[in-house]
């Protein structure tokens, strides 16, 4: 993390990419980061490359757009505690930092105010708390932020305080760290997850098949073999992945290393992402051609979050479709 790059020239730079033309607004908390590892994906002297565009800052983003906002998903009205997002039965979420080790200009929490609502000292005490008194509660989901930023000792020390409430059985981690900075992914980290009580799911987070490296690889194999289930969500992300082609070869990458798709979400319309908007027509399109072309267990489930909905709302309707089919 130490050697990330923190601004668009060094980055643009090293990618042998003209920075002069240069105009990106620096956003004092959410600049340009990016770690070493993620940039040598990005294909040099590209200025379109698809990983770069994730990452690189662009003067669009200050520009204000009628319904994009910064609580897209109504996630300040729903913590129902400190730290802890309780949206739909059964799973909670806890936000254990607000800390990432890159930062996605799409992201729909990069406006959230993480400074009071992460888990620690007393906040993490209440948080316990509301968990323990509740149990229709499951699965805990730790996500922030990225919760691999936390330390092994940090994260061990949350999930020894989890172990005491017996109603829970499953723990589900939302990571960028094994696809962003693979090291990630040491020994200590595997051991932790191989001790815990629970079975382990990690859904990682890769939106195009260059994402995907044999470091990467490395690291999503000692997961595996540290009994964990692996799946993956992407984003749907305009000139990035929003080719047919570009999507089948992201869920057959991540298939080769050992990971299942999970979500495909639809944009979450924050401030500053307009630009990565793909419509919701073209977004069934894509999801069709995919269904065309792949097995079923290759085709992610496409779905946007509504503010209030009881889960994420899947946007293709099986039901309504299969209903117009009987006789
Ligand atoms: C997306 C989300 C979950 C997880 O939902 P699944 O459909 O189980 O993956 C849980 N809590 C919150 C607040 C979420 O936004
Ligand atoms: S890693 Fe996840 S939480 Fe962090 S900036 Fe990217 S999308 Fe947002």
């Amino acid at each position: 993390m130490r050697s990330a790059f923190r601004s668009p020239t060094a980055l643009l730079d090293f990618l042998g990419l003209d920075n002069r033309a240069l105009t990106t607004p620096t956003r004092g908390s959410f600049g340009l980061l990016v770690p070493e590892t993620f940039a040598r994906r990005m294909r040099p002297g590209d200025p379109q490359d698809p990983l770069l565009r994730q990452v690189l800052p662009d003067p669009d983003e200050i520009v204000s757009r009628p319904g994009f906002d910064r609580d897209p998903v109504g996630d300040l009205a729903s913590l129902s505690a400190p730290a802890i997002l309780h949206k739909y039965q059964g799973r909670a979420l806890l936000m254990l930092t607000g800390a990432c080790a890159v930062h996605c200009r799409y992201c729909f929490r990069q406006h959230f105010p993480y400074s009071g609502e992460t888990a620690s000292g007393e906040r993490w005490a209440a948080a316990c708390r509301y968990l323990a008194q509740d149990e229709s509660i499951d699965e805990v989901i730790f996500s922030g932020g990225d919760p691999l930023m936390l330390s092994t000792d940090r994260l061990a020390a949350i999930t020894a305080d989890l172990g005491a409430i017996g109603h829970i059985r499953r723990l589900r981690i939302h990571t960028r760290m094994p696809v962003i900075l693979p090291d990630r992914v040491n020994p200590s980290l595997l051991r932790w997850l191989d001790e815990l009580p629970w079975p382990v799911i990690l859904v990682i987070h890769a939106n195009h098949p260059a994402e995907f490296d044999r470091e990467v690889d490395t690291a999503l194999d000692r997961l595996k073999t540290a009994g964990v289930h692996l799946l993956n969500q992407a984003v749907l992300l305009r000139g990035i992945n929003d080719r047919p082609e570009t999507l089948k070869q992201l869920m057959e990458r991540g298939f080769t290393a050992g990971v299942l798709p999970y979500y495909l979400h639809q944009l979450d319309r924050v401030a500053g992402s307009a630009r990565f908007e793909v419509d919701q027509a073209q977004a069934r399109t894509l999801i069709e051609h995919l269904r065309a072309s792949l097995p079923g267990y290759l085709v992610p489930r496409l779905v946007v979050e509504q503010a209030g909905q009881p889960s994420k709302t899947p946007l293709v309707d099986h039901a309504a479709k299969a209903e117009m089919l009987l006789p």
